[in-house]
């Protein structure tokens, strides 16, 4: 019985079911925290018993080796995670994709010559490969753009002609090394290198607003390079957890494709980033008078508003200004008015970024509304106050079919009353284009670092 209930696979069975409910947990910024723990959990359960329970010839050198690539991964995995921003997060995760993928390549490249001969195996190796491979690659060039080191498209001569090309090239030789029974270990790092290669090209002409599309494509494939490696072990926690993945970003890809308005089609095809500016891209130039306000008038405005609606965008994170404007709702709401937050799913810089930012400060989950909800409210609005958003609020999205943003889902501010925006200059956000809302004539600019004019919006208000 204590055999039956230490063995591996019940060991495998818990970590599976704390990556279910874990990731379950995820979907609630309440039960978020908690539920990363216990899927964590669950993954150290699965290490400590594959380690201390495999039931095989292990030789002692193994442990060590195990035990080093564990401190080492545990002390570089912790130590930059504990540094990070929370702006420099996707950058992060784009990191730690990658490594997954690598992870996933590297098992396919030394299980190959103990498989050849069995076609079901060799097919599991190499489709693992090639996906880990483009994942690890394609990771790299994501982590290189949103740091900045790469900061514009590349847009190679008929790129994706030739992406094209080097997909269908990996697949034709991948499928003649799994059906040929080849026993080569050069082909396989050949295609190894294709792999890699395809995964650069597939990335770099990407840019701007699309990125969060990419890291959730390459978050997928990771997934399902780690549900390769699960069935050729046959490890079911392996499997599960890469299933989970592939599936979970599979249907982020989805959302997001949703939230961008493009279709996935254009995602796995190269048709991707066609028209996107990106970062840095050249800017149209906007004309119109500029109506600048200062925090004392945009505290008299919003303080006899019946009704008000925050704008939070990627400023916002970077000012670390999720506390004082926690603050500034409560004061609003102390005096009679209806304060709501309109959330736009690619606002910020990852995923969920302004749902994780102001949970933080623990503001009522109610009163975040996702865009869909929100945008026929704006007419009825009094103000909007927009705090360092930019491509979120860009109405290029509507009337500009030249605009890298055009067809994006946007929140549609400008049908309210009046518009406060907030941001330190006439600086472009990330898709790197001017917004034709800071002209308009129901808008105020309130120039100034986030934190700063938001705690002076607070003092204002205080005194009325
Ligand atoms: P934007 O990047 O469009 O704009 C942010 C604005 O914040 C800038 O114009 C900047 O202007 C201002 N800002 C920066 N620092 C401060 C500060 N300290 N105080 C006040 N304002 C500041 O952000 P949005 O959130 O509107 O849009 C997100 C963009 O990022 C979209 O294009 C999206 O596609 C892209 N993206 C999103 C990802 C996601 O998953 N959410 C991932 C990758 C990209 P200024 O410098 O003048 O202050």
């Amino acid at each position: 019985m204590m055999t039956y209930l230490f063995s591996l696979e019940i060991i495998y069975l818990i970590a599976s079911v704390t990556y279910i409910v874990g990731l379950k947990m995820l979907g609630h910024p309440e039960t978020a925290r908690k539920g990363n723990l216990i899927a964590a959990f669950g993954m150290t359960l699965a290490i400590l018993g594959t380690i201390f329970l495999f039931k095989g010839e292990v030789q002692p050198k193994v442990y060590y080796l195990i035990a080093g690539a564990i401190l080492i991964g545990t002390l570089f995995g912790w130590g930059i995670a504990k540094k990070v921003d929370m702006t420099k997060m996707p950058e992060l995760v784009s990191l730690f994709n990658g490594m997954g993928g690598a992870s996933a390549a590297l098992i396919g490249l030394i299980e190959f010559s103990h498989y050849t001969g069995d076609t079901i195996s060799v097919f599991t190796i190499i489709a693992g490969m090639i996906i880990g491979s483009i994942s690890f690659s394609g990771s790299m060039i994501a982590w290189a753009k949103l740091n900045g080191t790469m900061n514009k498209p590349v847009r190679l001569p008929s790129y994706n002609i030739l992406n094209n090309v080097v997909l269908v090239g990996i697949l034709g030789f991948g499928t003649y090394i799994t059906l040929s029974g080849a026993e080569s270990q050069l082909y396989l790092y050949l295609l190894f290198l294709a792999a890699l290669l395809y995964g650069i090209l597939f990335v770099i002409p990407i840019g701007g607003a699309d990125m969060p599309v990419v890291i959730s494509l390459l978050n997928s494939f990771t997934g399902l390079a780690a549900a390769f490696a699960g069935f050729l072990y046959g490890n079911m926690v392996m499997l599960t957890g890469g299933i989970l993945v592939g599936s979970a970003g599979t249907i982020l890809t989805f959302a997001m494709c949703d939230a961008m308005n493009r279709p996935l089609s254009s995602v796995i095809f190269g048709a991707f980033g066609e028209g996107s500016a990106g970062a840095g891209a050249a800017k149209k130039s906007t004309q119109g008078n500029l109506k600048k306000t200062t925090p004392s008038d945009a505290a008299i405005l919003m303080n006899y508003a019946n009704k008000v609606i925050i704008v939070p965008g990627y400023g916002l994170a970077v000012a670390q200004a999720q506390h004082i404007i926690h603050e500034l709702e409560l004061l609003l709401e102390e005096k009679g008015v209806e304060v709501k937050y309109a959330i736009h799913p690619v606002a910020g810089r990852m995923p969920g970024h302004m749902n994780v930012l102001l949970a933080e400060t623990n503001v009522d989950y109610d009163k975040l509304i996702e865009m869909e909800d929100i945008n026929s409210d704006f007419q009825n609005t009094d103000a909007v106050l927009v705090v360092g958003a930019n491509d979120v609020v860009n109405p290029a999205a509507h009337n500009d079919p030249q605009s890298p943003i055009y067809g994006m889902p946007i929140l549609d501010v400008e049908n309210a009353k009046t518009i406060i925006i907030n941001k330190r200059s006439m600086n472009p956000g990330y898709a790197g284009i001017e917004n034709e809302l800071f002209f308009n004539q129901k808008t105020s600019m309130l120039f100034g670092d986030a934190k700063d004019v938001l705690t002076k919006l607070v003092q204002e208000l205080k005194t009325m």
